[in-house]
């Protein structure tokens, strides 16, 4: 069915592929999943609660990274399919439909697009591990989150509210939070439905409409949602989607003169080329989620057991691919060797493989440019003289898995203990003091995260005061919840997401003094 490729174009790292089908795509495909069933996947753009073929026509191609088969084509969107998707969302902004009803309407609708979603679940959580390659296990505990945090914002949409403020019996002044606009949202390939969660939940509980780009390696589950808008009551041209590519669709978001506000979770070189787009075009406000480079640090009192399972979650859960991955790991000398061996013998226990098969921890790297990226930088800690402790090597020759990575003898100039790798790749080494350790710690041009492992509660509290980092766990990792904001310090971003800061990114406050005679 589909011809040869008839263009090319550069991505920021490889070649990616445009092809035009010889026949035109429906808009609904089936799909079988891995565990028999089988499902109608949407293939159009999402634009005022309706699936559309991009202007143009062009299709992409959807790849399953566990097989490196094809799954489906999608409808590719370019910048006309961006203007039509402003205008629409544009228009339903200005007419108060979603935007000055009183926000229990918005509540009652998010939460019932939660509701469908989860009644859905199995299907999305199939889905996304299909197109991500993550385990199934971590895809259904998104499905989880994303319900769970959409259910929070819907609670928050109608307590948005501002100050009266003393300012002297002459005037009577106050604030009052108002929707921004049409928002710009670009999200990523590591939690595809997730992330699409934090951007559109908050954005549509305060009021704002909505121009979405899922990520070009999985745009599969954000249009499986999507079309639960309409039935939920989120009216046409609330929630819109454009798939594509980031230096066509995400440029094309970042630029858009009348999109008020951008929301972006990626790398860091795309968030900062993101920035100066955002600020050459029509200032509009910018929120970044970016990348990492954490530290995980282990304390000669930690529980060795319990911390090497953190440590395993740190670095290995979604395959590595964490932007706050705990990937820097530093032990203090009095039981580094102990936490080494442990750790190594867990890492080597830890079930890579097909996603949808019992027990696997760890599934597929998303995409061809990732796993290349991550072999690459095992192939540089090699070169620098680091020891592989363990793993370093790609598994079989068909769908992108890769061993558990450990690398020990490391020194803190090497680009692996520097460099945000993406994978399952983490650096070991040893500290003895703790200002030795928080110098190590913030020798980053990052703070997304860090961890502390200790039973001693100073030691805690103090090294998470001296620690860069806009999230600190404690005796744990990756250990998320919708009410605890989540942002970088440093060059990890601009902003927080999830909690009551996440709906503040999506407001702005209106100061209206009243003269009194
Ligand atoms: P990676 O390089 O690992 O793919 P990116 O930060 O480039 O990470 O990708 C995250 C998201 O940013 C994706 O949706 C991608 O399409 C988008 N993107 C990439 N380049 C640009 C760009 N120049 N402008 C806007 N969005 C972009």
């Amino acid at each position: 069915m589909i011809t040869s490729t008839i263009s090319k174009r550069l991505s920021s790292q490889s070649f990616v592929f445009t092809r035009q089908l010889s026949t035109k795509l429906p808009l609904s495909v089936t799909i079988n999943l891995p565990n028999g069933s089988s499902y109608q996947q949407p293939t159009g753009l999402f634009i005022g609660n309706k699936f559309v073929p991009s202007r143009q026509g062009k299709t992409f191609e959807v790849i399953n990274p566990s097989t490196e088969e094809e799954i489906t084509h999608i409808y590719e969107g370019r910048e006309d399919d961006v203007n039509h998707a402003v205008d629409i969302a544009e228009q339903t902004f200005k007419s108060g439909v979603w935007s000055k009803v009183d926000p229990i309407i918005r509540t009652n609708a998010i939460n019932k697009f939660a509701q469908l979603i989860e009644d859905h679940a199995e299907t999305v959580a199939a889905i996304e591990s299909l197109d991500n390659g993550k385990a199934l296990f971590a895809a259904r505990g998104d499905v989880v989150l994303a319900v769970n945090y959409l259910r929070s914002v819907a609670g928050w949409a109608d307590k948005v509210d501002g100050r009266v403020i003393d300012s002297g019996s002459s005037h009577f002044s106050y604030t009052k939070r108002e929707a921004i606009g049409v928002v710009g949202q670009i999200i990523p390939w590591n939690f595809p439905l997730l992330m699409w969660a934090w951007k559109v939940g908050p954005a549509l509980a305060t009021g704002n409409t909505v121009v979405l780009k899922t990520a070009e390696a999985t745009p599969l589950s954000a249009l499986y949602v999507s079309q639960f808008a309409e039935e939920a009551g989120i009216p046409a041209g609330a929630l819109n989607i454009v798939s594509g590519f980031g230096k066509i669709v995400g440029e094309a978001i970042a630029t858009h003169p009348r999109i008020k506000k951008v929301a972006f979770t990626g790398s860091t070189a795309t968030g900062r080329h993101i920035l100066k787009a955002a600020a050459e075009s029509n200032l509009k406000k910018v929120t970044l989620e970016l990348g990492g480079k954490s530290p995980n640090i282990v304390f000669n009192d930690a529980d060795i057991a319990k911390t090497v399972q953190n440590i395993i979650v740190g670095i290995y859960f979604n395959s590595g691919e964490v932007c706050c991955a705990g990937s820097r790991l530093y032990v203090q000398e009095g039981i580094y060797e102990e936490l080494l061996e442990a750790f190594k013998v867990a890492a080597e226990g830890v079930k890579v493989g097909d996603p949808f098969a019992e027990g696997t921890f760890q599934g597929a790297q998303t995409s061809q440019n990732q796993i290349d990226k991550i072999l690459q930088y095992v192939k540089i800690g090699k070169e620098e003289g680091a020891r592989v402790v363990t793993g370093g090597e790609r598994i079989g020759d068909k769908g992108f898995f890769i061993k558990p990575t450990i690398f020990a003898d490391v020194e803190e100039s090497f680009r692996i203990v520097k460099e945000e790798i993406f994978g399952p790749v983490i650096t070991i080494s040893k500290f003895s003091t703790v200002d030795e350790i928080i110098e190590k710690a913030n020798n980053t041009n990052y703070g997304l995260a860090a961890g502390i492992h200790t039973t001693s509660l100073n030691t805690a509290i103090d090294v998470s005061n001296k620690i860069e980092a806009g999230t600190v766990w404690i005796n744990t990792y990756n250990d998320f919840h919708h009410q605890v904001p989540f942002g970088g310090f440093k060059e990890s971003g601009i902003g927080r997401e999830l909690g009551t800061e996440a709906l503040d990114n999506y407001t702005q406050v209106k100061s209206v003094r009243i003269k009194l005679d």
